[in-house]
């Protein structure tokens, strides 16, 4: 960090040499005052985009249409924008265009909330024209200028409004809020990716509790393009189950998520199309729905070894140690598996917590390509090729996984042949 803060102010002063104002700004600025960590660093400057370009030999040309440049210095990357106000916001959301201004305080004004319209100089001094360290040390958080006129230039502000006060736990200021309330039909202007975004930096943040119990004040989701039901009543009783925080003890996002959908008694075969209408990025929309399917599974049988270690092959490792993370954050609480729709005896959820992870690691191998034995090799055992290859693989690894059989070529082999006869008399 300490080098990262030192390459962004080099970036400033080669600026400055150069005639020209830059500052930090915006979260950095934010988080330095708070003592946060500092996840990356913003610059704000009287510069052009093109006289960014010119000066730095490393650059890429990320947001022109914005006026922002990223300038990459020793692999950290600042992004780096010309002071600019906004105008002719099209339909609540992203402004049609831009203008670059000449100073800093006018593209402080821009920006959405107080403790997010801060600059501070290379020397370290605070430009704060519209009271953010004052804000932020009463924790409040406040938009800059009237917010009925700010909500309705961009109305993805609420989000970030409700995302910045679970995160910071601020409180939101009654102009503020009563203004959020007002306009929150203006929601559904907003592309459903950009309240994902949000909504997800919010479950991955500091306490998403408040966050949700801020949605459902504000009634927001219930005006979004694509709705997240979350019911006043049940939320209340979930979130308040004996007092427990459940999210503070989990801190891999994805968990988290399904958590929720767990908690609102979301079926699997919903969760595909919830998450797809919801905008969620495939990669964390195929976890979570793999740990629903891999929990139906499991619920279908028992949480004995054998099945525990037969759910790592079909569903993959990742998703067996995450239902084991989960379970073990939930160690103190055995009630709450029947709130989260999970079957599990008493007798299997302490078994697991104390055996789980031994389970997973006695397993020698799990994947198919792992086999001491390829496809080629068995392809000959039948006239014509097909799926039947794959069947035979994955019953050999599932054997293989449950000690049954060596992971020996000739074993497996031996082993083939018997399960391939099997499959030719059946047929
Ligand atoms: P974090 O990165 O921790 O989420 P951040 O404050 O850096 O917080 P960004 O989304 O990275 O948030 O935006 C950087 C800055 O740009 C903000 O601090 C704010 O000044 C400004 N900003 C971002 N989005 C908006 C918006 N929708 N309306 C007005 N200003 C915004
Ligand atoms: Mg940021």
């Amino acid at each position: 960090i300490k080098l990262m803060v030192k390459e962004a102010s080099e970036v400033i002063h080669i600026l400055e040499k150069q005639g020209y104002e830059a500052y930090f700004v915006g979260g950095y600025v934010r988080d330095k005052l708070l003592n946060r960590n500092i996840k990356d660093i913003d610059i704000t400057t009287s510069a052009y985009p093109s006289n960014v370009m010119d000066i730095f030999t490393h650059t890429v040309p990320t947001g022109l249409q914005h006026g922002t440049v990223t300038v990459v210095k020793e692999n950290y990357h600042f992004e780096v924008t010309t002071f600019r106000t906004e105008s002719q916001y099209e339909d609540f959301r992203r402004p049609k265009e831009v203008q670059f201004v000449g100073n800093l305080v006018d593209d402080l004004e821009r920006r959405d909330f107080t403790m997010n319209a801060m600059a501070l100089d290379v020397k370290g001094t605070l430009i704060d024209p519209f009271g953010g360290k004052k804000d932020l040390n009463s924790n409040i958080l406040k938009c800059v200028g009237d917010p009925k006129l700010r909500f309705s230039e961009d109305a993805l502000r609420m989000m970030r409004a409700i995302r910045f006060a679970a995160e910071y736990d601020l409180q939101i200021e009654k102009g503020t809020w009563d203004a959020l309330v007002l306009h929150r039909q203006a929601i559904k202007h907003v592309a459903m990716e950009r309240v994902t975004a949000e909504l997800d930096k919010m479950i991955d943040g500091a306490d998403p509790n408040r966050g949700i119990q801020l949605l459902i004040d504000s009634e927001l989701m219930e005006y979004t393009k694509e709705h997240l039901q979350i019911h006043k009543r049940n939320w209340s009783a979930l979130s308040n189950h004996r007092g427990l925080n459940i999210f503070q003890y989990i801190e891999d996002a994805n968990i988290r998520w399904t958590l929720l959908f767990m908690m609102l008694k979301i079926e699997t075969d919903q969760m595909k199309a919830l998450l797809k209408k919801l905008k969620f990025p495939n990669k964390k929309n195929l976890s979570i729905h793999t740990i629903f399917q891999a929990r139906d599974w499991l619920n279908e049988r028992t949480y004995l070894e054998i099945n525990w270690k037969q759910a790592v092959i079909l569903y993959g490792e990742d998703t067996v140690k995450n239902i084991y993370t989960f379970l073990e954050s939930i160690a103190d609480d055995y009630s709450l598996l029947e709130l989260l729709s999970f079957k599990m005896s008493k007798a299997d959820f302490e078994q697991i917590l104390q055996k789980g992870l031994g389970w997973l690691e006695d397993i020698q191998i799990k994947k198919i390509n792992e086999l001491a034995i390829k496809g080629n090799d068995i392809s000959s055992l039948k006239t014509e090729p097909g799926p039947w290859i794959r069947a035979v693989l994955d019953q050999l690894l599932t054997e293989v996984a449950l000690n049954q059989l060596a992971n020996k070529h000739e074993e497996l082999l031996n082993r083939a042949i018997q399960i391939v006869r099997g499959m030719n008399e059946n047929e």
